[in-house]
């Protein structure tokens, strides 16, 4: 069935200004660690994409490494670009990465010249694309010098291959050093992606400030903490859930989820139904209330997770009681 995308798609999501530079993200843009991959259903797939294509979603996640098996993320979203969203190529910001274990050998791994640049390679090949929008360097390489990672960027970009790029998961220290490091290449970082939610705030730590000083955007990952800051684990593991899957490779694990976690988001589930709010939506809305997050990533399985989760940007901020609330609950 030929797609045609929802022709009110601009109107009601909001979009960020990227730091200091010409680009503007979604508030929300849509992440394809898990559940796009060979494993997963492609109908399934094919309609959150499209979904959030509608919704306004101008901007898709990948890794070099999003699966499984790796690369399979990037060869499924090659195929609904090509199906579904050919002709809105110029309408749509996708970014990759390339840092984590991706083939076998010295050349498959962290930050040398020889894996970023054949890995996206490798990246564009799997999608069908002449270039990505965003490149990052997705974990910091303690055994690479910095200038080769950030001169690896600065050659992507100068070839073409890439219009802007990024770091992801660097500490603040390092971040400041990839930053002006970049700047005096003539290259600059746009954005930092780092992992940050209610139950992970290391970002405001250094981090945020470093970024709000540089005029460097920021987008956040697993802001539901991978879906355990929902309402889905209070009664059980349901047998669809990520932690119920077995994955691997980083994802939500069963013995992640402790009798005092579940504590403290029976506690937040409580403030959010207050708020007339999922708590899936009060989580994405309390990353989203600094204005040094550009964007916030969804990681979606089911169409419904999506509607669900758009809906916290009709939502208004929070008032000082319901963030106290929340910080005493965090505070256990
Ligand atoms: P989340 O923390 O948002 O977790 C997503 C999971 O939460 C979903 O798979 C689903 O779980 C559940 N969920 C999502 N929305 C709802 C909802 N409305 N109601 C109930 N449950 C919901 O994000 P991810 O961990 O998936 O990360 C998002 C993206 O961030 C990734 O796709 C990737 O692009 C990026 N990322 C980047 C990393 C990096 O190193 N740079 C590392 C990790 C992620 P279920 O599957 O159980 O239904």
């Amino acid at each position: 069935m030929n797609y045609r995308p929802n022709k009110n798609r601009y109107n009601e999501m909001t979009y960020n200004r990227c730091g200091d530079s010409g680009l503007l993200l979604p508030a929300f843009s849509l992440g394809l660690w898990h559940n796009f991959g060979e494993m997963d259903n492609f109908h399934t797939a094919r309609t959150i994409v499209r979904n959030a294509f509608d919704a306004g979603i101008t901007h898709f996640d990948l890794a070099n490494n999003y699966g499984p098996p790796p690369g399979s993320a990037e060869s499924t979203f090659g195929k609904i670009l090509k199906s579904d969203l050919a002709q809105y190529r110029d309408e749509i910001i996708v970014s990759t990465k390339a840092g984590w274990k991706m083939w076998d050998g010295p050349y498959g791994d962290f930050g040398s010249k020889k894996y970023l640049v054949s890995s996206l390679d490798q990246s564009l090949k799997r999608m069908g694309l002449d270039y990505v929008d965003i490149y990052y360097h997705h974990r910091p390489d303690p055994s690479t010098p910095l200038e080769e990672t950030m001169g690896a960027l600065d050659l992507i970009v100068r070839q073409g291959k890439a219009l802007y790029v990024g770091i992801s998961s660097y500490n603040a220290e390092e971040t400041k050093a990839a930053i002006k490091m970049l700047k005096e290449m003539g290259t600059p970082c746009l954005i930092h992606q780092p992992r940050y939610s209610m139950f992970d705030r290391w970002i405001e730590d250094g981090l945020l400030d470093v970024l709000g000083e540089e005029g460097v955007g920021s987008i956040v990952f697993s802001p539901l903490e991978q879906g355990l800051l929902t309402n889905k684990y209070l009664h059980g593991i349901p047998e669809s859930s990520r932690a119920a899957s077995g994955r691997g490779n980083g994802a939500l694990e069963v013995d992640q989820i402790t009798p005092e976690k579940l504590e403290i988001v029976a506690r937040l589930n409580k403030v959010a139904n207050d708020r007339g709010q999922t708590l899936a939506q009060m989580a994405l809305s309390w990353v989203k209330r600094d204005p040094r997050v550009t964007s916030v990533l969804l990681g979606v399985s089911k169409p419904e997770q999506l509607e669900d989760s758009l809906q916290a940007l009709q939502k208004p901020g929070f008032d000082d009681g319901e963030l106290s609330a929340i910080e005493n609950i965090l505070a256990g």
